[in-house]
C-alpha cells in the first residue's frame, strides 16, 4: 500500500538537500506506478547539487537513475505489469516537434527530464509512462538496473562516434560515463584505450575495466603522453566526459590527422577557448552527444548478454536518507567513489 504522502529529495540551496513531502496522485491511463529499489547519484545531480547546473535551477528535485518493482498500473497500460522488475528513462520528449518526428526524441524541442517536473528519483515511488519503463535482464540486480540509464549516455556516445574495430581512443574522464565509454570501447573496438583524470582510484578502475594506459593528468600532460604512446600519430578517437575547457583542448589535440573526439561533457563554464585552427589542419571533427535516443533498449542487450559488469562501478550504498553524505562522498577529492547508490531498503551488508 503507498502511503498518501511520501519524502522526496530537494535540492533547495547549494549543497542542501531536503527532503519534501510529496502527495501521491492517481495514475493516468498509460502510467507505471514503481517502488524504487535503487537510485544511482549522476554528475549531473552534482552539478545541481553545487548549484552550476545550467539548466536546471534550485530548487529542484533530483534524481534520474533508478529502477525499482512496479506496484500499480493504469488501466491501459500493457507493456508491464505488477511485480516486474525495471529500469526508467527518464526523458520527457512532446512526440509532436520536428525532431520528435524524425525519430531523435532525445532532440526534442520541448526535451525536459522528470526531476525537473517535480518527479526525482530520491523517494520511495516513481510514476513513469510505460513507453518509459524497460525490464531488466533476470539476474541483473536494481543497483545495476539503476546504471542503465548512465551506460545509455555512454552507448549514444560510441555510437555516435563511429569508432571501429582496432581504434585507438582517450577517454577524458575517469568518472561513470567515462569508465562506461572506457568498458564500450573494448566491446565496440577492442584497440588501445588512453584513460585520462587527476584522481588515482579511478585511474586504476580505468585500467581494470579495460584502458591500456591511466594518465594523470597533472603529474603528466595528456597529449604528450599519448603522442609519445602512438608514435606522433594521436588517437583516431577522443572522448571528453569532463566538461572543462583544458581537457576539451587536450581531447582535440590528442586526436590524429582526421580523428573525431565526442563531447559529452557538461561544463558549467560555457563558452570555452578552442585551438580552432587545429580542425582545418589536422581536419578532425568534434561531436556533440546528448542523452539517449533508443539506447536503453541496446544497453539492455549488452546486459543480457553479460558483455559488461556494471558491479565494479558502484564504489558505495547509502540509505535514503543518507543522500546528503552520498552527495558529499561523490565530491570529496579522497572520497574513492564512482557511483553511489541509493537503496530504499537496509542494505545487505
Ligand atoms: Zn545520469
Ligand atoms: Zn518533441
Amino acid at each position: 500500500m503507498v502511503e498518501k504522502r511520501y519524502p522526496m529529495a530537494f535540492v533547495t540551496a547549494p549543497g542542501v538537500i531536503e527532503f519534501r513531502s510529496y502527495e501521491r496522485a492517481p495514475l493516468e491511463p498509460l502510467e507505471v506506478r514503481l517502488k524504487v529499489k535503487a537510485a544511482s547519484i549522476c554528475g549531473g545531480d552534482l552539478h545541481i547539487f553545487k548549484g552550476k547546473h545550467p539548466f536546471a535551477p534550485l530548487p529542484v528535485s533530483v534524481g534520474h537513475e533508478l529502477a525499482g518493482e512496479v506496484i500499480e498500473t493504469g488501466h491501459a497500460v500493457t507493456k508491464v505489469r505488477n511485480g516486474d522488475r525495471v529500469a526508467v528513462e527518464p526523458v520527457i520528449a512532446c512526440g509532436r516537434c520536428q525532431p520528435c518526428r524524425r525519430g531523435d526524441y532525445h532532440l526534442c524541442m520541448n526535451i525536459s527530464f522528470q526531476y525537473r517536473k517535480g518527479q526525482g528519483a530520491f523517494t520511495p515511488y516513481f510514476v513513469a509512462h510505460e513507453d518509459r519503463v524497460f525490464r531488466l535482464p533476470d539476474g541483473l540486480s536494481y543497483d545495476e538496473g539503476a546504471l542503465v540509464e548512465p551506460l545509455s549516455v555512454a552507448l549514444h556516445a560510441v555510437k555516435k562516434s563511429g569508432v571501429r574495430l582496432a581504434e585507438t581512443s582517450a577517454v577524458f574522464g575517469a568518472g561513470a560515463i567515462g569508465l562506461l565509454v572506457t568498458m564500450l570501447l573494448r566491446q565496440a573496438s577492442g584497440g588501445r584505450t588512453f584513460i585520462v583524470d587527476v584522481d588515482d582510484f579511478r585511474l586504476r578502475k580505468g585500467l581494470e575495466l579495460g584502458a591500456c594506459r591511466a594518465v594523470h593528468n597533472r603529474r603528466e600532460d595528456a597529449r604528450e603522453v599519448i603522442l609519445a604512446e602512438t608514435d606522433g600519430i594521436g588517437v583516431d578517437k577522443a572522448y571528453e566526459a569532463v566538461g572543462m575547457e583544458m581537457t576539451l583542448r587536450q581531447a582535440l589535440e590528442s586526436l590524429r590527422k582526421g580523428g573525431t573526439a565526442t563531447l559529452l561533457g557538461l561544463f558549467e563554464v560555457s563558452p570555452a577557448y578552442l585551438p580552432v585552427n587545429l580542425f582545418v589542419q589536422k581536419e578532425i571533427s568534434l561531436l556533440g552527444s546528448q542523452g539517449y535516443n533508443w539506447d536503453f533498449q541496446d544497453a539492455l542487450v549488452l546486459l543480457d548478454q553479460r558483455r559488461l559488469d556494471l558491479k565494479p562501478l558502484i564504489t558505495h550504498r547509502v540509505r535514503l536518507e543518507d543522500l546528503q553524505s552520498g552527495f558529499e562522498i561523490l565530491l570529496d577529492p579522497a572520497g574513492q567513489a564512482v557511483k553511489v547508490v541509493v537503496v530504499m531498503e537496509k542494505p545487505a551488508v
